[in-house]
């Protein structure tokens, strides 16, 4: 029999098609695409989030509808107040550890920053949503995500997150960090928890169709202190600590600071021959950096589109190998499309920046000549399912709003 033209595909019983990324390497990734009816799961609250997340595998979880996880199990919402204990109050923080006092040379300690840590727990313990094996988590139409919430997906093969907004994944009680510098910038760093996504320790996940953003709540909006904004989220989509096999695909980064992180130390013992990410077709829009930013990993960087102003958009760390080829760059200085991190090396190929063929890799390097790349990663992807111009690219929709 076939399928009228017209019939609506189950989109939560779909799997990653064979040959699309590093994710399709392996066993493949599934999901919850095999779970028995009883396995599926529509949820409209953060209680049934959490119950859902905890049942039985292979699950599905259909969002319905924006869950606002910063809420109590019987959906009230949570205040930043709400969370503070041990006396904790952001005045009290900022008298404590202003480098007036207390200087440039110790990350805050004592009975101040205890109490934010004892209240950077409790929100923890309401905004993290633990991911397990064999799950697939998809928005029910229009509008359906999750704002505020944290996805862990750690130590869990298998899993698809799909037409998802995230939202303000903010944490209320950021801490400051003296010694963290950023080139160019006055000392100091406001850094925060909670990624709205985290891949860790985890094998074959496929991150499709979602849109990430700090909308309403943009750091640009925070106040400054100590010279430095008061950012309030950390990363979008990070995938660290020996991830691997992970796509990510068709999503819209925007609205943020540090967007991607691939592998987060230098120094990892557990990183070489994974962090391998394939990151094809999303729009990158208004972001501030890492998109992605990468250590160890093989990481093929396809069919994206940037614009904004951002910091840099190639982060080459250390032993990385990016593989950048037929991205549409927009209105970007072409010098501030990489950034050297402690690499050796990027292909960088097809790429176009307002429509003229541009080798990036060379721009930055006239503009860094003390910290020159050379131009071969040293491996060559095969795992995609076609190339587009990178011209078809300019025009490419993404996000969990758009099918
Ligand atoms: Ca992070
Ligand atoms: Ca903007």
């Amino acid at each position: 029999m076939s399928t009228p033209a017209h019939a609506v595909q189950d989109r939560s019983r779909e799997v990653l098609p064979t040959g699309d990324g590093w994710a399709s390497s392996g066993t493949g990734t599934t999901g919850g695409a095999a779970a028995p009816a009883d396995h599926v799961h529509p949820v409209r609250t953060r209680a049934e989030l959490v119950a859902a997340l905890a049942a039985p595998a292979p699950r599905i979880i259909r969002v319905e509808g924006m869950i606002d996880v910063n809420t109590d199990d019987g959906g009230k919402p949570l205040t930043c107040a709400e969370y503070a204990t041990g006396g904790y109050t952001q005045q009290d923080y900022l008298a404590a550890y202003d480098p007036a006092v207390w200087g440039w040379e110790r990350d805050p300690q004592g009975s101040v920053e205890d109490a934010r840590v004892a209240s950077s727990r409790k929100q923890a313990a309401v905004v993290g949503l633990t991911v397990r094996a064999d799950t697939t988590i998809i928005g029910a139409g229009r509008g359906a995500g999750v704002t505020g919430g944290s996805l862990r997906i750690h130590g869990a093969r298998n899993v698809i997150v799909r037409d998802l907004t995230f939202r303000d994944t903010r944490d209320c009680f950021s801490r400051w960090n003296p010694g963290d510098n950023t080139p160019g910038e006055t000392p100091g760093n406001w850094n925060a928890a909670y990624d709205s996504v985290s891949v860790q320790r985890s094998e074959n996940v496929w991150i499709d169709h979602n849109t990430f953003t700090d909308e309403p709540n943009i750091d640009s909006a925070q106040p400054v202190h100590f010279g430095r904004p008061y950012l309030t989220h950390d990363g979008q989509l990070d995938i660290t600590s020996g991830a691997d096999l992970v796509t990510v695909s068709r999503n819209v980064f925007t609205e943020h600071g540090k967007v991607m992180l691939i592998g987060s130390s230098n120094t990892s013992t557990t990183d070489t021959g994974k962090l391998r990410v394939s990151v094809h077709h999303n729009v990158f829009r208004d972001v501030r950096e890492r998109a992605p930013r990468v250590r160890f990993g093989q990481v093929h960087v396809y069919n994206n589109l940037y614009e904004g102003d951002p910091v840099f958009s190639w982060g080459v760390g250390v032993t990385s190998q990016v593989y950048a080829e037929n991205n549409y760059i927009r209105s970007i200085a072409p010098e501030k499309v990489i950034y050297n991190w402690g690499g050796t090396a990027i292909t960088d190929t097809g790429n176009l920046v307002d429509g003229r063929p541009v080798s990036l890799v060379k721009a930055f390097n006239t503009a860094h000549p003390d910290q020159p790349l050379g131009t071969d990663a040293g491996w060559t992807p095969t795992l995609n399912r076609g190339l587009d111009p990178a011209r078809r690219v300019a025009r490419l929709e993404a996000g969990a709003s758009c099918g």
